[in-house]
């Protein structure tokens, strides 16, 4: 009975949410720690004072949210926690992040998490008549929109290194004056790329293509490609709230590009879910918005736990890549990923495992908080002295 399409797609695998036993979940990039106390109070007293909000449809165009998180970028620059590394994994100073213009509402759209917002954008720039360039590993929806939006992919291998090969990915663009999309910092290596040599990438690349970086990592380090959007207008810089900002319950995620290319997600919304954020959405991010005290404070929280867990693994010989994000992609020599994974599972945690050659003896280890990282070394030195 099902329509003809439906046969080929190819859903994305979340981490695993087991119900038959409490864990503790590291295997979904969450955040260990709750939203600011403002978000909290924020939706109490919205319907506190007025429940009837409920009952009527929401602003569909997020206006007041849009500020919000205009005003929030602008703040931050793009970065909660400003921890970068050099090429040898050594942390670097951090780095100024003011950008040098302001961010304006009108070029930020908001989704019903950044999920749904990367739909839109390959609703909206991404053809069938030609492929798509994305790194071979890298977020694993894209490739399942790519299906679902019938758009031909070609995946460029990573360096040895685990970094993205840009030189080839914008050769393989120029060859089929194709669109590139990317996560950067990168997931699941970690790692990320400077926005030089990001923005030597885009002086090459097509100019009647829109480009597109996912910067869903992007608070906990690395560098922001906003400050590019003011010397490209076909980029698209995706981001959302579930990471940093404690948020993936609520689902908010948001593009920010120039307000021609933001006009064009608008019309797409509106041709299929003129209310993606709903009131309470809105309510809350506009209260997390506000709080960067906070948030800064749980991403620099996050920032140390990882620097500090990286450090054991790799006392213990562990390769660690240099991770920029709050979670870290770790293998051993001599060491069995799967193995490895399901002792830990049987031990109470939950860490993310690919069965994807080339990366299926690596972990993917969400950073909790200092209690969850602390089980998770006890973990570590029995799996070893088994
Ligand atoms: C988690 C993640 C997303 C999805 O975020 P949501 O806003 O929760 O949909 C998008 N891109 C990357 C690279 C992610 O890791």
């Amino acid at each position: 009975m099902q329509a003809s399409r439906v046969l080929n797609l190819n859903p994305y695998k979340p981490g695993e949410q087991p119900k038959d036993r409490v864990y503790i979940k590291l295997n979904a990039n969450e955040n260990p720690y709750p939203p600011s106390p403002e978000v909290t109070k924020a939706i109490i007293h919205s319907l506190k004072e007025s429940s009837m909000k409920l009952a009527l449809y929401p602003d569909p165009n997020s206006t007041d949210l849009r500020k919000a998180i205009a005003n929030l970028l602008n703040a931050t620059g793009g970065h909660l926690c400003r921890t970068t590394f050099d090429s040898c994994g050594n942390p670097m100073p951090a780095l100024q992040d003011k950008l040098p213009f302001e961010i304006t509402s009108d070029m930020i759209f908001a989704g019903n998490g950044s999920d749904e917002v990367l739909s839109f954008v390959f609703y909206s720039f991404f053809e069938g008549d030609r492929p798509l360039i994305q790194p071979e590993h890298t977020y694993s929806f894209y490739p399942v929109y790519a299906g679902y939006y019938d758009i031909p992919l070609i995946k460029v291998p990573l360096k040895k290194d685990f970094s993205l090969d840009l030189e080839k990915m914008v050769q393989e663009a120029n060859l089929y004056n194709s669109s590139m999309i990317f996560a950067n910092p990168n997931a699941p290596s970690s790692i990320y790329l400077s926005r030089q040599e990001i923005r030597e990438m885009l002086k090459v690349a097509p100019k009647n293509r829109v480009h597109v970086v996912d910067e869903a990592y992007g608070d906990f380090g690395g560098e922001s490609c906003l400050p590019l959007l003011s010397e490209f207008n076909n980029l698209v810089i995706v981001r959302t709230f579930s990471k940093s900002l404690s948020f993936a319950g609520m689902r908010l995620g948001y593009a920010v590009s120039n307000p021609e290319l933001i006009k064009t997600l608008f019309c797409v919304k509106d041709s299929f879910n003129h209310f993606p954020v709903d009131y309470l959405a809105q309510v809350a991010a506009k209260a997390a918005c506000k709080d960067v005290a906070y948030y800064v404070n749980t991403a620099k929280m996050i920032c140390k736990e990882r620097d500090l867990f990286a450090k054991f693994l790799q006392e213990k010989g562990w390769n660690v890549l240099p991770s920029a994000t709050n979670f870290i992609f770790t293998y051993k020599k001599g060491i069995n990923g799967k193995a490895a994974y399901e002792y830990i599972k049987s031990k109470g945690i939950l860490v993310r495992r690919f069965d994807i050659p080339g990366i299926e003896e690596y972990l993917r280890i969400t950073i909790g908080n200092h209690e969850q990282m602390e089980e998770l070394r006890k973990i570590f030195q029995d799996l070893e002295s088994r």
